[in-house]
């Protein structure tokens, strides 16, 4: 046998702990692993039970993790049994039917100096503040970043220039334009209709600009494509465990609000729970904003990196 080293890739997205396998063929030789870990597969030969080794582990050895045909089929089985124990309950697994998250071929990739720059995209829970975040970290550095300019509705206010803060459109082009899916994202907001389009993020790119997006998480899905190259970044406010004290100085997430109720808390830590768990497989990096000057100095220098260093992404994405 040749000892080819195994060029295969998977980002693992779901966590996995052999310990608790009933299936295994022997727990000893299992492999555990967290959602997001990459994983080098060393052989696929078994249909059932792969080999990998964790990149980035110390351990040498190879051990067994659960091939994507196998873990595909039984958390098909236990999504039915869901279905059928729960009683009209919400349940994730209901929402995208057929869609298992098991593994994600991925690749090493570094920008190369004169190739379009992948596009920034900014996920928040509540209280994060993205758009703040954004707008500060541009504003810094114009010549580097810039926003892609969104499509409105609602009038031009007297000091805004048309392709500046907005293109300002009529609701029928408005509404010709979601129709041809030219939006990643729209939205209404005091019954005008708000939107950013495809060619406004591809605007930037041209200019040799970093663009950076803030959207609903549901947008992600379709940004992740060859051309954009999406880098995620998920932003939550750090929030305290619980509050003793009666009353707080700063809010989380550096909100000048100083009011803020334990259910408010509550809030925060469950929007943030829902889009971990939603949207977590997509997500490439977490920013813990404690307050918004550290936040973003964090985020500049996320930015930089991602100019120099070499991420993993979808094979897919790189031909
Ligand atoms: P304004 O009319 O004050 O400029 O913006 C009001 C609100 O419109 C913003 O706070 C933001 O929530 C929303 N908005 C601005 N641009 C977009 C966009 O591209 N998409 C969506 N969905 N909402 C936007």
């Amino acid at each position: 046998d040749k000892l080819k080293e195994s060029k295969v890739y998977m980002r693992a997205l779901f966590d996995y702990t052999p310990l608790e396998d009933k299936a295994t063929p022997c727990q000893e030789a299992g492999l555990p692993f967290k959602r997001g870990d990459i994983l080098q597969v060393v052989s696929q030969g078994d249909q059932t039970w792969w080999q990998a080794k964790r990149v980035g582990d110390c351990n040498l050895r190879a051990g067994l993790i659960p091939s994507k045909q196998f873990q595909e089929r039984r958390s098909f089985r236990l999504s039915r049994k869901d279905r059928r124990g729960s009683s009209g309950e919400a349940n994730v697994s209901d929402q995208n039917d057929t869609e298992f998250l098991i593994y994600e071929e991925v690749t090493c990739y570094q920008q190369k100096p004169n190739e379009r720059h992948r596009l920034v995209v900014l996920i928040g829970s509540l209280g994060a503040r993205i758009n703040e975040l954004k707008q500060k970290v541009i504003a810094e550095n114009p010549h580097r970043y810039a926003v892609a300019v969104p499509h409105t509705t609602r009038p031009k206010k007297s000091h805004e220039k048309e392709g500046v803060e907005y293109h300002f459109v009529t609701k029928q082009a408005f509404d010709a334009d979601a129709e041809n899916n030219k939006f990643i994202e729209y939205g209404v907001y005091k019954e005008n209709l708000y939107g950013t389009s495809i060619e406004a993020i591809r605007s930037v790119q041209a200019k040799n600009k970093m663009c950076l997006v803030d959207v609903q998480p549901e947008a992600l899905k379709a940004l992740r494509t060859a051309e954009f190259k999406p880098y995620v970044i998920f932003v939550k406010p750090r929030i305290p465990e619980s509050r003793r004290r009666r009353s707080a100085t700063t809010s989380p997430g550096g909100g000048e609000h100083a009011r803020i109720t334990e259910e408010d808390l509550q809030e925060m830590r469950l929007s943030a729970q829902q889009i971990d768990q939603q949207y977590g497989h997509q997500v490439d990096r977490v920013l813990i904003k404690e307050d918004t000057a550290s936040a973003c100095a964090e985020l500049r220098s996320i930015l930089e990196r991602l100019e120099r260093e070499t991420f993993w992404v979808p094979v897919s994405w790189v031909k």
